[in-house]
């Protein structure tokens, strides 16, 4: 099978390598890749928003299988335009992505199919908006509708704060993601997520995870694209797994199909859980970045047929073949993200990294310069391992580094502080 996968960063990284450990791949190729993506693959320009680009290229290189791994592309409708080409993609319609790029398609579609989630209210009225907050007093929650990068949510302490969020948006400092706002109950409890190919029918869930949004130690300080993941989450317990799959995701995507908007792809379900409840934060239409490098690292070579069957809609086929493991990715990040940070500095020490089942080291913002290895943004490397226990994933994967030589780089050590306390209590 001929593979080409969209995107550049550790998700797709990790896409790439598990693709790699399955014989069926015989042809990799990744628009536009990194430095570590180069190493095991062959790299392509490409602008992967650009549907007309993507399904012309992937004719003249006889691609099966199309694998998409931003949201982006997914919004701007690359897989309607692959599939009217007749090109094998995996990822959802533009209609079914905006269960990501619009918070409040994703309330109404929740109150149609009776899944639990916050309480919520919309408004394209700043007065209305700041009258609703008022009313309810905070916490509260207030959202920018659009695709904002994940810095469109305000989690407000106080009606102040609140107010100032309406402020920001109605003012437009989220462009038309801040058109309109979704002001919402404060949901308590743990968060995970969990996630689901579906195939327009049928939802087979491949695993969970936690994330760590946090810049800073003990989950302080700014909010990233995320600093670390491991895989399972302890709190989804196949009970708490079971309810989101029977409450939350089996209806919506009934809903979806009903709507003559199947969802096809994979789905990122974003839960609070209380008291052994779940209730639906979010949904992405694609896999979390970093979350997508410890489940790869779980999946291994199977990970490939499952995203093919999902594409072919064969998934009441499918089975998941588990180990009893776990995996945790580190992100290394460059000094001063998330806010300004250098970029092109040297990166040593990778030629001389283990790349195992049990580990490896994914590349994010990562290019080739002059013969070596350079950052080229924020987050740019993700090591990742994979462990018998959730303690020894973590420590294959804070020894992976503590070998590379990146003086400007730097990692949170208290990756999944919370699940290991609870393993050590
Ligand atoms: P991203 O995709 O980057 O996670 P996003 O912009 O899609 O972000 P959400 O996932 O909706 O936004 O919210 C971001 C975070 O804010 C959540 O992960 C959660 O921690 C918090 N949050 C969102 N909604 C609520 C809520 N109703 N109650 C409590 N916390 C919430």
């Amino acid at each position: 099978m001929n593979i080409l996968i969209l995107g550049g960063g550790g998700r797709e990284h990790a896409l790439a390598w598990a693709a790699l450990q399955n014989p069926k791949c015989d042809k990799l190729i990744v628009a536009p890749g990194n430095a570590g993506i180069a190493q095991i693959a062959t790299c392509a320009r490409l602008d992967i928003e650009d549907g007309g680009a993507v399904a012309e290229f992937a004719g003249e290189n006889a691609i099966d299988l199309v694998i998409v791994g931003p949201e982006a592309p997914l919004a701007a409708g690359i897989a309607d335009r692959l599939a009217d080409a007749g090109v094998l993609v995996f990822g959802p319609s533009a209609a079914a992505a905006r269960l990501e790029a619009s918070k409040a398609f994703t309330k109404e579609i929740c109150a149609a199919a009776g899944a639990p989630t916050a309480a919520s209210a919309h408004f394209t009225d700043h007065k209305a908006a700041a009258d609703y907050v008022r009313a309810k007093g905070a916490p509260i929650v207030v959202k920018a509708d659009g695709l904002a990068a994940g810095k469109g949510v305000i989690v407000a302490e106080t009606e102040a704060q609140a107010l100032d969020a309406l402020d920001d948006m109605f003012g437009g400092e989220f462009g038309t993601a801040g058109a309109e706002v979704v002001i919402e109950e404060f949901m308590k409890g743990e968060e995970a997520s969990l996630f689901v190919l579906v195939d327009g029918e049928t939802c087979l869930p491949i695993g969970t995870a936690q994330d760590h949004k946090r810049i800073g130690e003990g989950d302080t300080g700014p909010n990233t694209g995320g600093m670390g993941a491991y895989s399972p989450a302890p709190v989804m317990t196949p009970e708490v797994e079971a309810r989101a799959m029977d409450e939350i995701v089996r209806p919506t995507m009934a809903e979806m199909a009903r709507r003559g908007t199947p969802y096809r792809g994979v789905l990122y379900v974003g839960l609070m859980i209380e008291n052994g409840a779940p209730r639906l934060v979010e949904y992405n239409v694609r896999f979390g970045d970093p979350e997508c490098q410890a489940l790869m690292m779980r999946l291994g070579a199977q990970a490939l047929d499952l995203i093919h069957a999902c594409a072919e809609g064969r998934l009441d086929e499918a089975r998941v073949h588990w180990a009893d493991d776990h995996a945790m990715t580190v992100v290394l990040a460059a000094n001063g993200y998330p806010g300004a940070y250098e970029k092109g500095q040297p990166i040593g020490g990778l030629d001389a990294l283990p790349e195992t089942a049990w580990e490896m080291t994914f590349h994010a913002g990562t290019k080739w310069s002059g013969g070596e290895v350079v950052s080229s943004g924020g987050r740019v490397l993700n090591c990742t391992a994979r462990g018998a226990s959730l303690a020894e994933a973590r420590d294959r994967a804070y020894a992976l580094v503590d070998a590379v030589d990146w003086p400007g780089g730097i990692c949170r050590r208290d990756i999944g502080w919370r699940a290991l306390g609870a393993a050590e209590d």
